[in-house]
């Protein structure tokens, strides 16, 4: 580890794409919860790299089976037998209602392989003009060219020409829209079970349950991006299974890897159908290598205990978060979201707060709607959950005083 890393990032010294906003602050190592930052300070990870390091830093099981395969077999292509993807996906198969799995390696191909599979379906069921998937407005499904179309949105649009076509997007929650916009040409129904990035909203299980049937009435496929809600984030091996709505098909990356980069499309026979050989393809994705550790992620993640822990834990984190709400009104209103994937609202712009959290040693990661999202490690200790609380209960109390203040405000070291 450098210690000569730093977090020097003027825009004149790097040479890197100036597409991320990014905080001024790097790191050297990680540790469990915690990441050693290049200024000395230890920080308290809630933000998981965006909901990727489910089982924190340095794991020792993920190190041990890193090494393991990469001494043996890191890449072979996809024109031979991978015996490890057919663990993966016998595993993911057995602790979801899928049949079949396609590996690739970011959450946006994930998507794209879904939007593949249904259209393919019905293309082979006879109906090849359904090929329009329904999406839901503040969507977020990744940054390729169809998945920013399938999101909508028109600020990650704007300059890249015309949007991919097909794709209609309704209203937030909004099912009779989603029934008015069906219609012959419609594939699919892509949702996110709970939108992290919008601010952290979640569909109820009776709007999942009306968007399965919507689906099962007009031979539909429904699919469900949990990419962020996936591998435990919500306590659930995946978000589905809490509403007991089954998808046709389903799009995991982020803690599949636990950062690792891998990712993948799981769908049911049926709707797997059309995908034959030569439809869709991939280099990386399911390298032995990738697999190897993925399914050591899953088989910690996929176990009744843990996720039991998960929501216990999850219970604490609430807890202790409304009443935050309660003691500092102006700075927190709000608490949302399921397991540990948490929108705080804030009464304060969602930046400050979050800037003074990370004066405080707590990383956390914006989302909209002024939400501030807290995306712990699944295995956090209760000492770190309380350690967390009292690092955000020292922001409430530093910005109510600068609110109380306003001239401190402007000069605050939040
Ligand atoms: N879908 C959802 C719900 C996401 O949250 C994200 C990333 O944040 C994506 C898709 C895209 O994933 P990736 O950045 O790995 O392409």
């Amino acid at each position: 580890m450098s210690a000569a890393i730093s977090a020097q990032a003027p825009e004149e010294h790097s040479h890197l794409y100036p597409s991320f906003r990014r905080a001024d602050v790097a790191f050297t190592h990680g540790d469990g919860s915690w990441l050693h930052g290049t200024d000395g300070i230890r920080y308290l990870d809630f933000a998981t790299g965006i909901a990727v390091t489910g089982l924190g830093h340095s794991h020792s099981e993920l190190i041990d089976v890193l090494y393991r395969q990469g001494a043996r077999l890191w890449h072979v292509s996809n024109a031979v037998l991978i015996p490890e993807q057919e663990e993966l996906a016998r595993l993911l198969c057995r602790h979801t209602f899928a049949d079949r799995v396609f590996f690739c390696n970011s959450g946006a191909e994930a998507v794209e392989a879904a939007i593949k599979t249904a259209r393919r379906f019905q293309f082979v069921s006879g109906a090849p003009e359904r090929y329009r998937i329904v999406t839901m407005e503040g969507a977020f499904h990744g940054r390729t060219l169809a998945t920013v179309a399938a999101g909508g949105r028109d600020k990650y649009l704007e300059g890249f020409g015309p949007p991919s076509p097909g794709f209609d997007v309704v209203p937030f929650a909004d099912i009779d829209a989603v029934e008015a916009v069906c219609g012959a040409e419609t594939a699919a129904i892509l949702v996110e079970p709970i939108q992290g990035e919008s601010g952290v909203r979640r569909l109820s299980s009776e709007e999942l349950a009306r968007l399965r049937a919507i689906c099962d009435e007009r031979k539909l496929l429904l699919i469900f991006d949990e990419v962020q809600t996936g591998i435990g984030r919500t306590g659930r091996l995946f978000a589905y299974q809490d509403a007991d709505v089954r998808p046709d098909i389903l799009a995991a990356a982020k803690g599949l890897g636990n950062g690792f980069p891998v990712a993948a499309c799981l769908a049911t026979e049926a709707a797997a159908a059309g995908m034959t050989p030569g439809t869709h393809g991939s280099t990386f994705g399911g390298n032995p290598l990738a697999m190897a550790v993925a399914q050591k992620v899953v088989e910690i993640i996929a176990n009744d205990v843990f996720l039991q822990n998960v929501r216990c834990r999850s219970d604490r984190l609430f807890a202790g978060l409304n009443k935050l709400v309660v003691t500092y009104p102006d700075v927190f209103t709000e608490v949302r979201g399921q397991g540990f994937l948490i929108g705080i609202r804030c009464g304060a712009p969602v930046d400050v707060v979050a800037l003074s959290a990370r004066a405080n040693g707590l990383l956390t990661v914006l989302a909209g709607d002024n939400v501030m999202r807290l995306l712990p490690p699944l295995n956090l200790t209760d000492t770190e959950i309380d350690e967390g609380l009292a690092r955000l209960g020292k922001v409430g109390q530093a910005l109510t005083l600068a609110s109380e203040m306003p001239s401190i405000m402007e000069n605050a070291d939040v």
